[in-house]
């Protein structure tokens, strides 16, 4: 499992760099660093901070910092940002990650799953987002329920959600 600092209900969250702590609505970077066993860790960026770092990233988003309440609520914008995040990604472990999102923000309304095509490569799922009118399709990648169990977790433990309970 992978262990982040940023524990469920908390609700102080401070920048990586300059120690800042975010301010409600403040724009906020965060971005995912993988390291070689291909663990995931999220890191939270002021915009000053973030301007000037330039390491490269498994993937990293905008979004403003919301002090909701972390308990009863997914923050699904967020969800969003990091699943536009992977838009580039075509196989791998950010792959899926994406295609587990999608499953996900489709669920939740933020995507609407327009058709499933057979092709052949396989069943691609044809996703449209309501907020930016932006298709994508995704090609099933046919993970094991034991490989899905796995990137849900992980999505909780980096979101601090618990995505786990509520697909
Ligand atoms: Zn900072």
């Amino acid at each position: 499992m992978l262990e982040t600092n940023y524990q469920l209900g908390q609700s102080k969250k401070t920048c990586l760099l300059c120690g800042t702590e975010f301010q409600e609505g403040e724009p906020c970077f965060s971005a995912l660093q993988e390291d070689e066993s291909g663990d995931l860790t999220r890191k939270d960026f002021c915009s000053s901070c973030w301007a000037e770092n330039d390491a490269e990233f498994f993937s990293h988003w905008q979004t403003s910092f919301q002090n909701a309440h972390p308990r009863k609520k997914v923050d699904e914008n967020e969800l969003l940002a990091f699943y536009n995040s992977l838009e580039t990604k075509k196989n791998g472990h950010a792959y899926e990650l994406r295609y587990i999102l999608a499953l996900y923000l489709a669920r939740k309304k933020k995507l609407q799953l327009i058709e499933i095509k057979n092709s052949e490569k396989g069943e691609e799922l044809v996703f449209d987002c309501p907020e930016n009118d932006k298709r994508t399709v995704i090609l099933d990648p046919e993970l094991s329920n034991e490989r899905i169990e796995e990137l849900t977790e992980e999505i909780d433990s980096l979101f601090s959600v618990k995505l786990s309970k509520q697909v």
